[in-house]
C-alpha cells in the first residue's frame, strides 16, 4: 500500500486550532540566505540593513568562508539613516562596485530588513532600475527578510515568491519541485523520479539562472518544503497546478509524496514498486534502529520552521512517539492538510505564538522532548527538559528515504543524552 492510511482514531485536520498572536521567539527571514546562497551558485544576496543584520548572517553562517562569499550587508550607517535622500544612489553605487568585482553574479537579491529607515527605502523600485541597468547579464530582485515580517523559513518563501513572476512562460507539461534541497538530496529525488520515467522535472530554486525552470498552465508543481505559502500562491497565479501531498519525511511521507507525483504522471503501480521497494526497506530499517529510544516518548513542538506538522506526523506514526502539542507559525490547509489528515488525533494543534503561555504549557506537560528555537532551548534544558533545536532540522539533509534514519537520529540523540546524564548522576 503506497498511500498511508489515516489513523483509526481520526486525524487532526478538523481538530480545533489554538490561535495565539502574542510575543514570538524565532529568527528572522535573513537566516534563509545561509542555505539559499549555497544552493543558487550564481546568486548574491545583498542585505540592506544594520550591523545587527551583518552579525546575524556572520554568526548563522558559522563557518570560515574560504571562497568569496555570495552574501553581504550594505550597512546603513546612522548618518545615512538620518539623511535618506541619497539611499537609492548609494544602493546603485554599491551594486555597481559589487558587479564589477564579481562577474560570476547572475542573480542579485536586494534583501530588506527591520530598521524603520530601511523599510522606507523602496527596494522594489531599486531592483527594477538595477535590472534595467545590468540586464541581460544580471537579474535583480528584491524581498524582505525583516524580523518584523518574517520568521526564519519565510525568508526562503519570500525569495522564491519574488522569482516566480519573472520565470519564463512554458506550455510544456513539466513537474516543478519547489523548495531548496541540498544538491545531493535533490539528485537522489531526481534519480527516483527518472527511474519512474518522469524526466521533465525542473527545480525552484535552480542551481543556476540558465537552467530551464519555467512555469505555465501545464506546470504541475509540488512543494518539497512546508513553509512556502507565498510561493504556492504566486505559482497558482501563474496558472500552475499544485499536487497536494504529505511532505517527504520518513518512509511514509516520502512514499506518499512520490505516489502523488506518480499518480499525476500515470506511473504504473508495478514501476512504482520496482523503483521504491528497495529504498523503502532501507529507510524502514534505518528508522527502526534510530528510533529505538523514541518509542513511547512524548514530544512538544514550539512554532518555529513550519516543519512541525509533517515532523510530528513522522515521529508519531513511524517512531512511536506521542505528540502533546504541535505548534506552527502558520497553518495552510492546502499545504499542511495532507499531513494533518495522517497525524493521529490527540495533540493540541496551535498556530502563532504567545511564548509565555506556551512555556506554561510545556512546563505543565514536561514532555520527554521539546523541539524549539535556540533562545528557548537552554533555559528549558536548565529546567530539566530535553530539547532539540528546530533550526538544525532545516540545516541538516532530512528529506527522502536515504535521510530517514538520520532524521529519526536527530530526535533520539537528545533523549539518549539525557538518559545517560541521568545514569551518571545516579552513580
Ligand atoms: S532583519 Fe531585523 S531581526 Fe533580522 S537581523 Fe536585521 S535587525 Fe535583526
Amino acid at each position: 500500500m503506497n498511500v498511508p492510511l489515516p489513523p483509526q482514531s481520526g486525524g487532526c485536520r478538523t481538530a480545533p486550532v489554538l490561535k495565539e498572536r502574542g510575543q514570538r521567539e524565532v529568527f528572522c527571514g535573513l537566516t534563509g540566505i545561509i542555505w539559499l546562497h549555497r544552493k543558487m551558485q550564481d546568486a548574491f544576496f545583498l542585505v540592506v540593513g544594520s550591523r545587527t543584520c551583518a552579525h546575524l548572517l556572520q554568526s548563522a553562517a558559522g563557518v570560515m568562508i574560504f571562497a568569496e562569499p555570495r552574501f553581504g550587508t550594505a550597512i546603513l550607517e546612522e548618518t545615512d539613516l538620518a539623511g535618506m535622500a541619497d539611499a537609492q544612489q548609494e544602493i546603485d553605487r554599491e551594486v555597481a562596485r559589487l558587479l564589477e568585482r564579481r562577474p560570476d553574479i547572475r542573480q542579485l537579491f536586494l534583501v530588506g530588513s527591520c530598521p524603520s529607515e530601511v523599510i522606507k527605502i523602496d527596494l522594489q523600485k531599486a531592483a527594477e532600475r538595477l535590472s534595467q541597468t545590468h540586464a541581460p547579464h544580471v537579474r535583480v530582485l528584491n524581498y524582505s527578510g525583516s524580523g518584523i515580517e518574517t520568521t526564519f523559513t519565510e525568508g526562503e518563501d519570500a525569495c522564491l515568491a519574488s522569482m516566480v513572476p519573472v520565470l519564463p512562460e512554458t506550455e510544456a507539461r513539466e513537474l516543478l519541485v519547489v523548495g531548496a534541497l541540498p544538491d545531493v538530496v535533490e539528485d537522489q529525488m531526481l534519480g527516483l523520479l527518472g527511474a519512474m520515467g518522469i524526466d521533465n522535472v525542473r527545480c525552484l530554486p535552480a542551481r543556476r539562472i540558465d537552467s530551464e525552470t519555467a512555469v505555465g498552465p501545464n506546470t504541475q508543481f509540488i512543494l518539497a518544503q512546508p513553509f512556502l505559502g507565498e510561493t504556492h500562491a504566486a505559482l497558482v497565479r501563474r496558472g500552475a497546478h499544485h499536487i497536494a501531498a504529505p511532505f517527504p519525511f520518513g518512509d511514509e511521507g516520502t512514499t506518499a509524496w512520490l505516489q502523488a507525483i506518480a499518480t499525476e504522471f500515470g506511473v504504473s503501480p508495478a514501476t512504482f514498486a520496482t523503483v521504491t521497494d528497495a529504498p523503502r526497506a532501507r529507510a524502514r530499517k534505518a528508522i527502526a534502529q534510530a528510533a529505538e529510544h523514541l518509542g513511547g516518548k512524548s514530544v512538544f513542538f514550539f512554532p518555529d520552521s513550519q516543519l512541525e506538522i509533517p515532523l510530528a506526523r513522522f515521529l508519531t506514526r513511524e517512531c512511536g512517539m506521542t505528540a502533546i502539542e504541535v505548534g506552527s507559525p502558520y497553518i495552510h490547509d492546502t499545504i499542511h492538510g495532507p499531513d494533518l489528515d495522517l497525524l493521529p488525533a490527540g495533540p493540541q494543534i496551535s498556530e502563532g505564538q504567545d511564548v509565555e503561555l506556551q512555556l506554561d504549557r510545556v512546563r505543565a506537560a514536561r514532555p520527554d522532548l521539546t523541539v524549539c528555537g535556540l533562545g528557548l532551548a537552554n533555559p528549558l534544558e536548565a529546567e530539566g527538559l530535553a530539547t532539540k533545536w528546530a533550526i538544525e532540522l532545516v540545516f541538516t539533509p532530512v528529506h527522502f528515504y536515504e535521510q530517514a534514519g538520520d532524521l529519526a537520529g536527530l530526535f533520539s540523540r537528545p533523549i539518549r543524552r539525557k538518559g545517560l546524564l541521568k545514569m551518571e548522576a545516579a552513580e
